[in-house]
């Protein structure tokens, strides 16, 4: 029979405690997340700034579609393309130094368009061995040569480069979404010149956050990073993408990106809240990014004091590397009893032998979240064995 496989798989997948599931939550993408029976300290979003309830960031988008309808109506080369998409890319040029910016309806499209439209037969994409899916399965389908540079080291990316290409693209995260470790941008970037290489970000957990918001913008000169990616759906709190660069970079986008072109725009009320957003995260309330500091030192060092087998982690991704999924899955199930939701990280999201539970910060955490949270944390652990 066709596609038998499909049971074959599934019915796998759950004999390895693998099958993942989801919960339709009623309300929560800040503090809390509410279930139908219960709510939890969410130590589980990417809200890092805790933005995405900001009742500035809902009026932008309710005014926005008070103004211009809910829906773009078009693709973006068509009639999709509204003032508040405009005003949105300006602010984004701005706030990253570069000549351009262009949106993208998801950073899996905008990582999907940047590898299609760039890359061709003779050219070569040298990617960290941890990046993002979306780079990863992209770079795969791209006409290039992908290989990858082991984690965050700058000698086998040199190694990497020294192959002959026509064009060679280095492709990094600049916060790494599993680990939250962060890259050595301005050595990648130091050994991308060396080889005639161009550099390529992928910042979503960055932008908004580190570098006073500028993330890994923040340690290179503006050049040094050909194409910067980022997300709005981490630290801004609300969904998208941009792609920053040169105006050719951004024009070449427009032109060529599939992604970009042959699908319908963002609706303009969306980029709206984004607008507003990015003014909280930049300007009016910057002391959110202090807050998240201040909780993550204090997260590391009640962690650090209970034992707890933290990761080389400076950012709000906290993860606690336990191997065994079985054990991963115990101990976020007892956390989740005792009012607590984290993320609880299996293969192939990570290797096999590095499930983890993932543990992210946000500024709209109060002290006494993080308080409660190490105390259960620490417990479950000397509870449940290896
Ligand atoms: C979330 C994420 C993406 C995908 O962005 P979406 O807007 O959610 O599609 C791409 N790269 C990295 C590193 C991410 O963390």
């Amino acid at each position: 029979m066709a596609f038998d496989h499909l049971r074959t798989e599934l019915a796998q997948k759950a004999s390895q405690s693998l099958l993942r599931k989801r919960t339709a939550f009623v309300a929560g993408a800040g503090r809390y997340l509410v279930s139908d029976e219960k709510r939890f300290l969410n130590f589980a979003s990417n809200d890092y700034l805790g933005l995405a309830e900001h009742p500035k960031v809902i009026a932008a988008w309710k005014h926005g579609a008070d103004k211009f309808g809910v829906g773009s109506g078009g693709s973006y080369l068509i009639t999709g393309y509204a003032k508040a998409h405009q005003s949105l890319e300006e602010k984004l040029a701005h706030y990253t130094g570069q000549q351009k910016a262009i949106l993208f309806s998801s950073g899996f499209a905008a990582n999907s368009a940047v590898l299609h439209a760039l890359l061709s037969k003779h050219d070569l994409l040298v990617q960290d061995k941890l990046n993002h899916a979306s780079l990863i399965d992209s770079g795969l389908d791209s006409a290039a040569k992908m290989v990858r540079f082991k984690h965050n080291d700058v000698d086998s990316l040199n190694q990497q480069l020294s192959r002959d290409a026509s064009n060679k693209l280095v492709v990094t995260e600049g916060v790494f979404s599993m680990d939250g470790d962060q890259a050595p941008i301005n050595d990648i970037a130091g050994t991308c010149n060396k080889h005639d290489a161009w550099l390529m970000v992928d910042d979503a957990h960055a932008f908004g956050v580190t570098g006073k918001g500028k993330g890994s913008l923040a340690s290179v000169l503006p050049m040094a990073i050909r194409i910067y990616m980022a997300t709005f759906g981490k630290a801004l709190g609300v969904s998208g993408a941009f792609v920053a660069g040169s105006d050719e970079l951004v024009e070449y986008l427009l032109q060529y990106g599939r992604h970009y072109i042959y699908t319908t725009a963002m609706p303009p009320a969306q980029a709206c809240a984004i607008e507003a957003a990015l003014s909280l995260a930049f300007d009016e309330e910057a002391w959110r990014r202090d807050e998240l500091n201040r909780l993550i030192s204090q997260f590391r060092f009640k962690a650090q004091a209970e034992n707890i087998p933290l990761m080389d982690s400076k950012t709000a991704i906290q993860p606690v590397l336990l191997g065994s999924v079985k054990r991963t899955l115990e101990i976020g199930e007892r956390l989740k009893r005792r009012g607590f939701w984290v993320g609880t990280i299996r293969p192939p999201t990570v290797p096999e032998g590095a499930a983890r539970l993932r543990i992210t910060l946000s500024a709209s955490h109060k002290p006494e979240d993080i308080d409660k949270l190490v105390a259960a944390l620490a417990e479950e652990l000397n509870d449940v064995g290896v």
